[in-house]
């Protein structure tokens, strides 16, 4: 395809999503991206009922916390019964409020969050189990015994992105609750539907009233639930909202988890096998739409095999059947919204503009939010599709002259959220992936790290911080609390009022076990704090 058949240039479909007709009569409307029908309609909360939702979290808290750990695991396990039972609808209505296929639904949201209660569940003991520190001398000698455990906030507010929104709108929300918090749930405008669902599904739960909410609304909703005042925010979604975020959470010192965009690497050595490693960058670029913040969203491939693999990778793609997400036979579905459809057309408009030459794709569709998978060569990073997260189902391509500088390229980038290293030499692609700037490293795969649930979750840079999953994650819903014990309850301690010369020279004379100094100037110094040591002081 030459470059004036690319039909990138920005223009405004014509379809019912704009902010006047999403939000009507205090009414937010759900639209099906492929089709532009309306699926349904939540009422927007107001500032009012907000503030509400928080008062009834914070006065579920002392009951819900109350329960032992085990009680809020068994209580939380019967989810998994639940939405098993409920797999069809849930599927359908993900497929229609955010276009992707059924299969995408079932793989990368509901299974991942059927394991996530399988396994916070069955490691929550393990996570927050209290630890005694290991030995140290001096707080033994000075009669000291403690531990750490574990204590959950309070009111979580957790405000998630429409791209995965079972998957987010359940992961934050579970790993709080076993904790112990009580949460209140904003979702995506453009996903509503998925959040009242998670509402009826934890609601067959019969937590105290108050222990889990869903508030309904855009980013003026998203800001006054964290004036509400919260106890901790998990938020999920971009970097510049992040940043309007962390500046309103700042008022109140209110501590916050950041899950945020990406821009991912996948880095093709010369000994990759073409046939697997086309077919995983299609899927790794292109699952959702593009609209992952793990997706590949950059390409640096071996130039020994470049020309193989860019072709056999076009053929992937042009076999990729496009069409709405609920028919079973389809491939990819539509953006899920107009937003994201013009950020996508932008990112490829300035590429071509600037000699980037597509090669499959680079079309949007006429009806819904559909826009063709891209594949494209003559990138670089001075481009905006090279830089910034399009979110979108774009693979460009980079041909690289060796290891080195696909490292190098692959770091040159703000975020740092995942990324991939496709070889059939372990030790190699080993190697690459350790040296790679990124919350998590993929070796012939990508994403997957996300349906990891005992693994850490999260990025370095404008990727975020602070990690969900694991013990990590479950560690960012609670807060550690010291309780140090006394050996010797009877005794005054040395350190105690009245201080005089001995005290002070005994302790100066202590100080020196604390130095790498040879043993014989510590055994030499021993008499000197005998001396000064005043046992009657304990008494
Ligand atoms: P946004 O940042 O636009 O929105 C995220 C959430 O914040 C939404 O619920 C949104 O509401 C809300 N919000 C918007 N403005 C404000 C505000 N001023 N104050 C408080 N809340 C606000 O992200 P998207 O929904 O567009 O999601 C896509 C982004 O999320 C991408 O950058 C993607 O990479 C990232 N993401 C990161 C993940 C990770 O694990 N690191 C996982 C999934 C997505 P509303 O939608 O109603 O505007």
């Amino acid at each position: 395809m030459s470059d004036s058949e690319v039909a990138v240039k920005p223009t405004r479909i014509a379809f019912p999503r704009d902010r006047k007709i999403s939000f009507s009569n205090g009414e937010l409307i759900s639209y099906d991206p492929a089709t532009l029908e309306e699926n349904g309609r939540v009422k927007v909360s107001s500032e009012e009922e907000v503030r509400a939702a928080v008062e009834r979290a914070r006065q579920a808290f002392p009951l819900w916390s109350g329960l032992s750990l085990q009680e809020r695991i068994k209580t939380l396990k019967r989810l998994s019964n639940f939405i098993y039972d409920d797999l069809e609808g849930i599927a359908a209505l993900i497929s229609r409020e955010c276009g992707k296929p059924k299969v995408e639904a079932v793989t990368s949201e509901i299974l991942p969050v059927l394991n996530m209660v399988a396994v916070y569940t069955s490691q929550a003991e393990k996570w927050l189990r209290p630890e005694k520190p290991s030995f140290f001398w001096l707080a033994w000698l000075l009669g000291k015994s403690a531990k750490v455990i574990y204590k959950p906030f309070g009111a979580v507010g957790v405000i998630t992105p429409w791209n995965y929104p079972f998957y987010y709108d359940f992961g934050p929300a579970l790993m709080a609750l076993i904790a112990g918090n009580t949460v209140i749930l904003k979702p995506s405008e453009y996903t509503p539907l998925v959040g009242e669902k998670t509402q009826e599904l934890i609601a067959k739960l019969d937590l105290p009233p108050g222990t889990f909410q869903v508030i309904q609304g855009a980013g003026d909703v998203g800001q006054y639930l964290i004036r509400a005042g919260l106890d901790k925010i998990a938020f999920t979604g971009s970097p510049k909202t992040a940043r309007a975020v962390l500046a309103t959470a700042a008022e109140s010192l209110t501590p916050v988890v950041m899950e945020l965009g990406g821009k991912d690497a996948a880095i093709v050595l010369e000994d990759a096998p073409l046939e697997t490693t086309a077919a995983g960058i299609a899927w790794g670029g292109l699952t959702s739409a593009g609209q992952v913040c793990a997706s590949v969203e950059r390409v640096y491939v071996s130039e020994k095999i470049a020309p193989a693999f860019i072709s056999r990778l076009v053929e992937n793609v042009q076999g990729l059947r496009l069409g709405r997400g609920l028919d079973p036979e389809v491939d990819i579905g539509p953006l899920t919204n107009e937003r994201q459809l013009e950020i996508v057309k932008a990112h490829l408009h300035e590429a071509v503009g600037r000699g980037a030459q597509v090669l499959t794709g680079g079309k949007p569709k006429d009806q819904g939010f559909f826009f063709e998978p891209t594949v494209l060569i003559g990138v670089d990073h001075s481009m905006r599709l090279m830089q910034e997260e399009t979110f979108g189902p774009t693979l460009p391509i980079v041909p690289v002259k060796d290891e080195e500088e696909a490292i190098r390229l692959a770091n040159d980038s703000r975020f740092g959220l995942t990324a991939s290293v496709w070889s059939l030499n372990r030790e190699r692609a080993q190697r690459v992936a350790e040296r790679l700037r990124a919350g998590a490293v993929t070796i012939n795969d990508h994403t997957v790290s996300a349906g990891l649930p005992n693994m850490p979750w999260g990025g370095v840079g404008e990727s975020g911080f602070g990690r969900i999953h694991g013990w990590q994650g479950m560690r960012e819903m609670v807060y550690s609390s010291v309780i140090v014990g006394e050996r010797f309850p009877r005794w005054k301690r040395l350190w105690w009022y009245p201080y005089n010369q001995k005290s002070y020279d005994f302790f100066r004379g202590l100080l020196i076990f604390l130095t790498p100094k040879p043993l014989w100037a510590k055994i030499r110094t021993l008499p000197h704090i005998l001396r000064n040591l005043d046992l009657r002081r304990l008494t």
